[in-house]
């Protein structure tokens, strides 16, 4: 990694360091906290990184295949939402609405894990999606999908839309990866990054105790600010950035607080009533843009 920011190119940074609590290793590895803009990145990426990703880990997951009948239901349930019969539903609707996605489109998402969203929106009806991920175990070919075991810097063709929920803090390089994304866009193509900032109260509060730090798999978590001047220098309008932190933010860090690892069910630990608090609070910090995460819409 650079020994300046990723997002800012400034020199001017703080160490800290991060520790795996995901699965309790409590190994510990060296970061660095840009005092210009914020964002955070890891010094020195470990040479055995792919032993922090075991099979287990839940981007991998299996998908459990919808009956007819429920996919029927989500295809009817997507209808009345575009015919605005419907206001709310499930989380991609919000992508779906503020991408301005329509069915035929060239969708792609970039570390899709074993292609959760992608599966929702060919249940929608959307027809043209392609899943990229290299760490997957089975490649999927179905009518209108098609999920390949390859990394962004191998993906070829050009797309309308492309997406990545919670990858782009895995990658390697933020400025290069940036620029591989452009490529891929066709012109006016559109760009969904949804991952960690380090905007949120959580983050300043509890610093390496927040579980979005996720050392050492995060290897880049940019500022708002960090993120738009990495857009803006690789020809990117940043049109809208969409906070959507959830209870996650703050059951998980008092997990991490007491030593326990992600696996923990939260239920055990906290009541219905604090869980709900957790939940009523994210959306209070989203609103005021201090939630941990965000999801920028960037355009070509
Ligand atoms: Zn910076």
């Amino acid at each position: 990694m650079p020994s300046s920011c990723p997002a800012c190119i400034s020199d001017q940074k703080k160490s800290f360091i991060g520790t795996e609590r995901m699965y309790g290793l409590g190994e510990q590895f060296d970061y660095y906290e840009c005092q210009k803009c914020q964002s955070v990145w890891i010094a020195e990426i470990p040479a055995d990184l792919g032993r922090f990703y075991p099979q287990d880990y839940y981007a991998f997951q299996e998908i459990h295949e919808d009956s007819a009948f429920k996919k029927l239901l989500k295809r009817l349930r997507y209808r009345l939402f575009k015919k605005r019969l419907i206001q709310s539903g499930p989380e991609y609707f919000d992508w779906i609405k503020n991408l301005g996605l329509w069915e035929n489109e060239r969708i792609a998402d970039i570390g899709c894990g074993a292609g959760i969203v992608l599966h929702q929106l060919a249940y929608s009806g959307f027809k043209n999606l392609y899943g990229f991920d290299p760490y997957i175990q089975h490649e999927t070919q179905r009518r209108g999908l098609t999920i390949s075991k390859k990394p962004l810097e191998q993906i070829e063709g050009t797309f309308d839309v492309v997406m990545l929920h919670h990858s782009f803090e895995h990658l390697a390089d933020p400025n290069a990866a940036i620029e591989q994304l452009v490529k891929l866009l066709n012109p006016d193509g559109k760009l969904l990054i949804r991952l960690p900032v380090t905007d949120g109260v959580v983050w300043k509060m509890e610093r390496e105790f927040w579980f979005q730090l996720d050392a050492p798999r995060h290897l880049f978590i940019p500022s708002v600010k960090g993120m738009e001047i990495l857009g803006h220098r690789h020809g990117l309008k940043l049109e809208k950035v969409i906070f959507d932190s959830t209870a996650s933010q703050f059951w998980a860090t008092e997990l991490y607080k007491l030593g326990l690892p992600l696996n923990t069910d939260p239920e055990k630990h906290f009541s219905k009533q604090e869980l709900s608090d957790f939940k009523k609070k994210a959306e209070q910090l989203n609103q005021l843009q201090k939630g941990d995460q965000a999801g920028f819409y960037f355009r070509k």
